[in-house]
């Protein structure tokens, strides 16, 4: 479990220093979710986060250590959705503090797998995600609607960690959201790649992929991330 915490502990220095605001997890002032997704057309469209060519970063990582993540909340750095006008930058990073599945690696894996799927289960009215598998990045169409009922990060947040909740193993959920246009979001999606290639090893891993460092492609991300080539000499 402790394959992310490289890049929580990254993240967590990159944006030290910087203002944000902070909200304790408060079920009852989630926002509405659809329960399945919906379509926010062109002409309904406030604005969008990650729009016109603006950066539109997403990573998750999962840990099993609660000096990471240690409580439920809500972090945001830049303007909130009602005082964004026009599309913006955006950042949507999810860290979950998880009980360990018990089991081999096999089991750790599917429970990696299954939280990081919910995502594509969490449907805020009026906030539509367009999720990339391929290249992490992460758009929302913002409708109109739900900008004059007053949507907020906060509350959108809140949605995002209800969900992750119905799964047992997951203790606490940090959420962060960033539209602060002084950020440098290459740093930001420098590290969702790497949390991708870190689910991509794990992956090959568990399909079988021999061991053999010397011809192996995945070596930079072994290098960089402790416990990687651990978990391959276990499972062979
Ligand atoms: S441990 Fe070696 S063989 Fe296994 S994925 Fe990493 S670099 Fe490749």
């Amino acid at each position: 479990m402790e394959l992310y915490d490289g890049i929580i502990t990254h993240t967590g220095e990159f944006l030290s220093q910087r203002p944000f605001q902070r909200w304790d997890y408060d079920p009852s002032a989630a926002w509405e979710d659809a329960g399945q997704s919906e379509l926010v057309l062109g002409r309904d469209t406030a604005y969008e986060l990650g729009g016109s060519g603006t950066f539109a970063v997403h990573y998750t990582c999962v840990t099993g250590n609660s000096a990471l993540v240690d409580r439920d909340e809500i972090l945001l750095y830049g303007p909130d959705l009602g005082e964004l006008r026009k599309d913006a930058h955006y950042a949507r990073l999810c860290f979950l503090n998880i009980t360990d599945p018990g089991g081999d690696d096999e089991t750790a894996y599917r429970a990696i797998r299954e939280i990081e799927f919910v995502k594509y289960h969490v449907f805020p009215r009026g906030f539509m995600l367009r999720i990339s598998s391929t290249d992490q990045r992460e758009q929302v169409r913002l409708s109109k609607e739900a900008i004059r009922k007053g949507i907020s990060f906060k509350a959108v947040g809140f949605d995002f960690i209800k969900k992750y909740r119905e799964n047992p193993l997951v203790k606490q959920v940090r959420m962060i959201f960033i539209t602060d246009t002084s950020i440098d979001y290459r740093t930001l999606e420098r590290n969702a790649k790497t949390a991708a290639d870190i689910t991509g090893t794990l992956t090959h891993i568990m399909e079988g992929i021999a061991l053999n460092c010397s011809a192996c492609t995945l070596k930079p991300i072994c290098d960089e991330v402790e416990g990687m080539r651990e978990l391959h000499l276990r499972r062979n």
